[in-house]
């Protein structure tokens, strides 16, 4: 990490101020997911074992060899504590293959209990480097029960070398007694501007689009992108539904299907009640109609949604929501000509 640059660049302000602020040997970081919490956690971890921290910022420098350790993810002090299924997808997979080989059980998505007894021992032992030890946890909401119970237990020693950042976007189903002992550090959603130049930056077409439909989150909006979904098809989202179209969702993957019309969902209600729309543009979307449709469309989503892990029928279940979904659009385009 260069001090003036910042993979995440709207991270820049929350870091100085975490650091300044910090009085917790715990610190939680907590607001929507897709907006850089794991990045902040790991800026944090790399700043406080850093040997030579930037005066005034206290960033790391990037330079020294705890930095150097830091960064080729290598470093004796350093504790990372993330769900099996989240290893890949943030870039911290084992090297070794044995995942791949060893089971062919789905990676799991909890922090297991096994995960925090070994950290533990870490917690235990000495500094190899004489400074701090970070413990990052995330998202926290992950550690199960049985895990958060053993975590408890080294959040309630009293502050020594040991540090953890903790990150989640869901604080409230943590154990109180772990809230409690964290010092809050509010990450919210950054900046359009920041954003939407950082999309671009990634190469993302319609960058603007697709941070409105991801909520103005950026690594969702880019994250979406990769995954295939272009700007024209979230614009004409709406229209296509209208008319009934199934094939307009129907290759995509049915928690996204499920949450794109959600949202459509979620704006149409907005739109009926006067607001401006959050996730379309006001002219993808059609003129507000009566609203008792919408909110039966809005229930079946919400059922849809509990179940989409296993879909007893993922095709008829599209067919069902679109037609309700296309209802619940017509009638806002018959009282929009009547
Ligand atoms: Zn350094």
């Amino acid at each position: 990490m260069v001090t003036d640059t910042l993979a995440l660049p709207w991270l820049a302000e929350p870091l100085t101020e975490a650091l300044a602020r910090a009085r917790s040997h715990a610190l939680l970081i907590q607001g929507p997911a897709g907006v850089g919490q794991f990045d902040l956690a790991l800026l944090l971890a790399q700043a406080w074992l850093c040997e030579t921290p930037v005066a005034g910022s206290g960033w790391a420098c990037g330079q020294c060899g705890s930095c150097k350790l830091f960064q080729s993810r290598t470093h004796p002090d350093f504790q990372l504590l993330i769900p099996e299924a989240l290893r890949e997808p943030l870039g911290w997979a084992a090297d070794e293959g044995e995942s791949s080989k060893e089971s062919k059980t789905k990676p799991s998505r909890e922090i297991k209990v096994e995960a925090v007894r070994q950290m533990l021992s870490f917690a235990q032992a000495t500094s190899a480097r004489g400074r701090a030890k970070v413990v990052v946890v995330y998202p926290a909401e992950a550690l199960n029960t049985v895990a958060a119970n053993a975590l408890l237990k080294t959040l309630e020693e009293p502050a020594g070398v040991l540090r953890f950042a903790l990150a989640s976007a869901a604080p409230e189903s943590l154990l109180p007694t772990i809230r409690s002992r964290c010092q809050p550090v509010p990450l919210g959603l950054p900046a359009p501007e920041p954003a939407l130049a950082w999309l671009q930056a990634q190469g993302v077409d319609g960058a603007e689009v697709l941070l409105a439909a991801a909520g103005g989150r950026p690594q969702e909006a880019l994250r979406w992108s990769e995954e295939g979904l272009k700007a024209a098809a979230w614009a004409q989202l709406p229209a296509r539904l209208a008319r009934g179209e199934v094939a307009a969702i129907s290759d995509w993957p049915v928690p996204r299907a499920i949450d794109a019309m959600q949202r459509l969902c979620h704006d149409l209600l907005r739109t009926s009640h006067g607001a401006p729309p959050r996730y379309f543009a006001p002219e993808a979307l059609p003129a507000p109609g009566p609203s008792a449709p919408l909110q039966q469309w809005a229930l079946a989503l919400q059922q849809a949604a509990r179940h989409e892990d296993h879909p007893l029928n993922a095709g008829l279940l599209m067919e069902s929501l679109v037609l309700q979904g296309q209802s619940a659009l017509q009638g806002r385009r018959r009282a929009a000509r009547a």
